[in-house]
């Protein structure tokens, strides 16, 4: 181990060096025994765009590193404030977010040595088990290189999966006026008050319709 001393520190830079070490774990760092890991990341640190998940301020971030034969598994938990999108009245909201996280990291296998076409791990394992075995319980399953980990990218993953395919403000967001457009949460529009066609005189002339099959 080299001595605190000679460690490079950068005034400023100090904040982001940590957020780097939080993000790529040294392999060496990760035992039996475990490596806890917690900071505070933007969503621009771990590679969110907000076509992906917009994050107000950072998320607390905390995960726990095991190494088990050659496999590392990380658990964890990810906390924060989402701003989404509500489906219905299409107004931003701040959508509490919380979730713990379960993956594994192997050793990614050159493609090209004569062990890995025999025993590619991707093969034998895939990352995510296919529509309808979701009763497996395959942690999903991730890639190294080098001497460390990356993290930001299955973080990134993770944040996107536990993301509502369609949020809603409040499930009883009624939405905007699909005639005038009136986000109905502030009250009633006249939509209602003036009825642009009697529902009596559309049902007559679908029977007449119905009358004369054949005319077109
Ligand atoms: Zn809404
Ligand atoms: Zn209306």
């Amino acid at each position: 181990m080299i001595g605190d001393f000679d460690a490079p520190r950068w005034g400023s830079g100090t904040l982001s060096r940590m957020t780097m070490d939080v993000l790529t774990p040294k392999i060496v760092d990760i035992t039996a025994e475990g490596l806890s890991l917690s900071g505070d990341l933007t969503g621009e640190e771990l590679g969110l765009t907000d076509a992906d998940v917009s994050i107000r301020g950072t998320l607390a971030v905390g995960l726990e590193l095991r190494a088990i034969e050659r496999t590392i598994y990380v658990t964890g938990v990810v906390e924060g404030t989402a701003v989404r999108q509500c489906v219905r009245c299409l107004k931003d909201f701040d959508d509490p977010l919380a979730f713990s996280l379960r993956v594994a990291y192997e050793r990614e296998v050159k493609a090209t040595s004569a062990v890995a076409k025999r025993d590619d791990p991707r093969k034998r394992k895939p990352a995510a088990p296919p529509e309808g075995e979701a009763e497996e319980q395959n942690d999903d399953l991730y890639y190294f290189t080098g001497d460390h980990l990356e993290l930001a990218p299955m973080l990134r993953e993770q944040l996107i999966l536990a993301s509502p395919m369609h949020p809603l403000c409040s499930e009883e967001c009624r939405g905007l006026c699909t005639r005038c457009g009136k986000d109905l949460n502030e009250g009633p529009c006249r939509c209602g008050e003036e009825p642009t066609g009697s529902p009596f005189q559309v049902l007559r002339t679908m029977k007449e319709k119905l009358k004369d099959p054949g005319e077109r």
